[in-house]
């Protein structure tokens, strides 16, 4: 008997963050066939904590017409032409399409008034008004590209595509799914990655402090500064009135 075709799709997304769900979504709804995978038993971890379980969704002071302004790194033009095309006006649409009662909180940062899982449903029915097919928990094992497109292995068989949109988001947190996928991908593609470096640092305490309920924040503490080498003076200690400061 002749094999059976490989499954195909016109696009894969990997990754069912805040990003792939948007874009299966999106995608979908444009008439593409999509799969959507992800290696985690969940979707979107990071959305669930995010806010404060709350979900800042977006920001209203944001200008469409310079959106770099907003966003520093070695190439801030980077996110100019989907942010000028796809605006926080057309996200807080979407939100309010969703009933999703929001808040503003300071300088024009939204919130959700309930709970982050109101935004994850959402994203969630806009995969299904798409019929995204969704392959979770899926692992992938290897990606290659050919003449026919994309062949990607995975822990539920062989699939190809004729795109491929790599979601994995960075890697802060692995404990809730976060992997470097993407910087192999990229490597393994030719694509230049910037030296990696922390965007986020977790404060962690021994003793009481530790022992409050979630969700507490610290509005006084001081942080000490320690280089990899004893060789210059340290600790630098600064005392911080707020976490962001820190
Ligand atoms: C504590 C915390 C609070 C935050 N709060 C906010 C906030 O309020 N507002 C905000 O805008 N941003 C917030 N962020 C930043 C937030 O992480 C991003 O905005 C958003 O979650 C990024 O989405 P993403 O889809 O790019 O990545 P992620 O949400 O990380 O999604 C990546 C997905 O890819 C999957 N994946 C990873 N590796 C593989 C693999 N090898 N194979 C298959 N699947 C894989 C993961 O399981 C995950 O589901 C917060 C971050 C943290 C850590």
């Amino acid at each position: 008997m002749p094999d059976a075709p490989l499954p195909f799709f016109d696009a894969i997304v990997v990754g069912a963050g805040a990003a792939g769900l948007f874009c299966a979504g999106q995608a979908a709804q444009r008439g593409l066939k999509v799969l959507l995978v992800d290696h985690a038993e969940k979707v979107a971890e990071k959305i669930r904590i995010s806010g404060g379980g709350r979900c800042n969704f977006t920001n209203r002071e944001l200008d469409p017409r310079a959106p770099h302004k907003h966003f520093p790194g070695e190439n801030p033009n980077f996110c100019r032409s989907a942010l000028a095309r796809y605006t926080p006006g057309d996200f807080i649409a979407l939100v309010q399409k969703h009933g999703i009662p929001f808040h503003e909180k300071h300088k024009g940062q939204l919130f959700g008034d309930r709970s982050a899982e109101d935004f994850i449903r959402m994203l969630l029915a806009e995969c299904a008004a798409g019929g995204v097919t969704h392959w979770q928990p899926c692992r992938v094992e290897s990606v290659a590209h050919g003449a026919d497109g994309y062949r990607l292995q995975t822990s539920r068989g062989e699939v190809r595509s004729r795109a491929l949109v790599i979601a994995t988001g960075g890697l802060s947190i692995p404990k809730i799914g976060a992997t470097d996928f993407g910087h192999r991908i990229a490597q393994q593609f030719g694509l230049k990655v910037v030296p990696l470096r922390p965007a986020l640092v977790p404060l962690t305490f021994d003793g009481g402090a530790g022992r409050r309920s979630p969700g507490w924040r610290v509005w006084r503490c001081r942080c000490a500064l320690r280089p990899a080498t004893r060789s210059s003076a340290w600790p630098s200690t600064k005392t911080c009135s707020s976490p962001t400061a820190a």
